[in-house]
């Protein structure tokens, strides 16, 4: 088996789209094809040229944040909730840390705690079981990602120096819309990491192939991660590689500490929109330098670092799979079956209103956090 694909991968698929574009005479179509054909671009040079943003385009993403919080304001009374609701437990997060510290010798590598070392042919093994286990429909999806895909996942060693992941991130799955291909990269770190990350990629590449007239870039700010982070919560659930109870859970806490993360950036970037609405979105010099004077520059910078679809994205779709977790728990045919009607959502929907429909957004993702934080101190304790 070999699991890998390069520049010549992509570069195929670009002509196979061109090729497309010349023989296609409906409109619509074509269309279709050219925006796909950009897109593959942008995909090639993200991923082999290194290209970042040039700084003067952070105002442009104020903006276009300003307009996305305006226009979905529910995320954020949800998101907020749950992060309000996770203030009560600030005596247990800080015993966690402590004994995490004495744990690792305050070097905070969680792999370090219980053994576990995963080889690449592991990790993809221990996937394949994972999908094949949870259920017939979707494991024939995830088949399909093998399928005639002698290059659908790579992994990269963790000196790649950032080019296709930068230090953020632990995998990324490419789907080129046109060609209906999939590209999955993950960093090899040959530990639960990346099997969680190698798991989380098929989500989003099992929910292509399921939803495939979704473009990959019309971003659905709410459901988009959510199929990918309940596989991941799922892997770790279902722990099909049997690994140490201490590993598993301290790896659940990091989760939720990752995405506890993106809900408190998110809070403060819409504080800082609040503010900014003051000047009414204006980004002129002297607006700016007014700005500035309670949000330095440094701040602001920081602060949309990571995007605002991002740390809307991320947050929302955790709070909705640990919903969605504490249904599988009692339920696992009927949390499958509202997974697949979310994934297989309409475009004509609002992805907040389609998604309350038809799961309930109660307490029960604090129940879930609470679960995972008792836990996570009872093994640490031990
Ligand atoms: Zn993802």
């Amino acid at each position: 088996m070999n699991y890998y694909w390069g520049k010549k991968a992509f570069l195929e698929e670009i002509k196979k789209i061109k090729d497309m574009i010349e023989k296609e005479t409906n409109p619509e179509k074509l269309a279709f094809l050219r925006s796909s054909l950009n897109s593959t671009r942008n995909l090639y040079f993200q991923t082999f040229e290194d290209i970042s943003a040039p700084k003067n385009k952070l105002y442009n993403s104020l903006y276009d944040a300003a307009m996305t919080y305006s226009t979905y304001p529910e995320y954020y009374s949800l998101v907020s909730k749950f992060s309000d609701s996770l203030l009560d437990y600030q005596d247990k997060f800080s015993s966690i840390e402590t004994l995490l510290d004495l744990r690792t010798n305050g070097n905070g590598d969680f792999n370090k705690i219980g053994d576990c070392f995963i080889s690449k042919e592991r990790n993809v093994s221990l996937v394949k079981l994972f999908y094949e286990n949870l259920d017939d429909e979707l494991n024939s999806y995830f088949q399909e990602i093998y399928k005639d895909r002698y290059s659908s996942i790579r992994f990269l060693s963790s000196n790649y120096e950032g080019k296709i992941l930068d230090s953020n991130d632990y995998g990324i799955d490419y789907y080129i819309n046109a060609t209906k291909k999939n590209f999955i990269a993950v960093r090899n770190t040959q530990n639960i990491g990346a099997n969680v990350c190698l798991t989380h990629e098929c989500g989003h590449a099992i929910h292509n192939l399921m939803n495939p007239e979704k473009n990959y870039w019309d971003t659905d700010y709410l459901l988009w991660e959510l199929p990918s982070i309940f596989m991941e919560l799922l892997n770790l659930e279902e722990n099909v590689g049997n690994f140490d109870e201490k590993i598993i859970n301290v790896y659940k806490y990091s989760t939720l500490c990752r995405y506890y993360d993106f809900a408190d950036v998110f809070s403060e970037q819409v504080n800082f929109i609040k503010y900014w609405k003051k000047f009414k979105y204006k980004y002129d010099k002297d607006t700016i330098s007014k700005i500035n004077e309670f949000y330095p520059k440094e701040i602001i910078d920081d602060l949309f670092q990571s995007g605002f679809s991002d740390s809307i994205t991320y947050p929302v779709s955790y709070i909705l799979a640990l919903e969605l977790l504490h249904i599988y728990k009692q339920d696992k045919k009927e949390a499958l079956k509202i997974l697949k009607k979310l994934m297989t959502m309409p475009d004509m929907f609002d992805s907040y209103t389609y998604a309350n429909s038809i799961l309930e957004f109660n307490n029960n993702a604090k129940t879930e956090c609470e679960d995972i934080l008792n836990k996570t101190e009872e093994v640490l304790r031990k």
